[in-house]
């Protein structure tokens, strides 16, 4: 079963993804050349624990901190390190969660830090749109496979490849639920789309091939070819006629 949320349990939602937002802007502002990882996810600590909430990643199935950060050639789930310095033409990805009232936030965007190489930005560009055509799917009668297409082909018709092994998910109560929401499929198939629930849409493209690896400290996923990923990430409540995108870049990107 896929819950519906009522409208006051979407408000809380909101809530809680309006703060990631913001926790997203306030970490970047702090991204430059020199910092590292670990200053990146104290300033996130902090902020959130400032604003109400708990990080929700920290302790999460073992995670040792408040924010993902994956740099470069990293994915998803890089564990913040005083050691991991943050170097000009980077690509850093910050993923972060919170849990307030009741319900979870979860959103990730990808932050170019200083010069980067045109070709990396139009991945990190390329993405961010994937993400968004993927978000305009999300209305109630279509299909998980509908969000899941649109942001493959988007990303394939621009030579990237998209990451199998890590996927969306549905959020609410729980940091993860049912349904799966893949970056990959197939039209008009998968769990129907109804009006109340509440997705995350998070594609992860690779500028090369699609494989992965995982780590040793447990957490780190990296492409196999080392060459670049990006990762950016909306909660979207499904609508009757239009998605209702719970996340925004607004305080990042203005
Ligand atoms: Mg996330
Ligand atoms: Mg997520």
């Amino acid at each position: 079963m896929i819950d519906l949320k009522t409208e006051e349990e979407i408000e809380l939602l909101r809530e809680n993804n309006q703060l990631v937002s913001k926790t997203l802007a306030e970490v970047g502002k702090h991204i430059r050349p020199g910092v590292s990882t670990a200053y990146l996810d104290k300033i996130a600590e902090d902020y959130i624990r400032a604003n109400g909430a708990i990080p929700a990643f920290l302790g999460y199935g073992g995670f040792p901190a408040t924010l993902c950060v994956s740099v470069n050639d990293e994915v998803v789930h890089g564990i913040p390190s005083e050691k991991r310095i943050i170097r000009e033409g980077d690509i850093v990805s910050i993923d972060c969660g919170t849990f307030m009232k009741g319900f979870y936030g979860d959103s990730a965007y990808t932050f170019a830090v200083g010069e980067v190489a045109p070709e990396v930005l139009n991945l990190l560009k390329v993405t961010e749109e994937a993400l968004r055509k993927g978000a305009e799917q999300a209305v109630a009668g279509r299909r998980i496979g509908d969000i899941s297409y649109a942001v493959q082909e988007h990303a394939e018709s621009h030579g990237y490849s998209v990451v199998r092994e890590l996927i969306g998910h549905g959020l609410g109560k729980q940091l993860h639920m049912k349904p799966d929401v893949p970056n990959y499929g197939v039209r008009g198939r998968g769990p129907l789309l109804k009006k109340g629930m509440v997705i995350c849409i998070e594609p992860m493209i690779n500028m090369g091939k699609k494989n992965v690896v995982f780590e040793s400290d447990g957490w780190t996923v990296r492409t196999a070819d080392r060459k670049p990923s990006a990762h950016f990430e909306f909660a979207v409540a499904v609508g009757e006629k239009t998605p209702d995108i719970l996340t925004t870049f607004e305080f990042i990107e203005n």
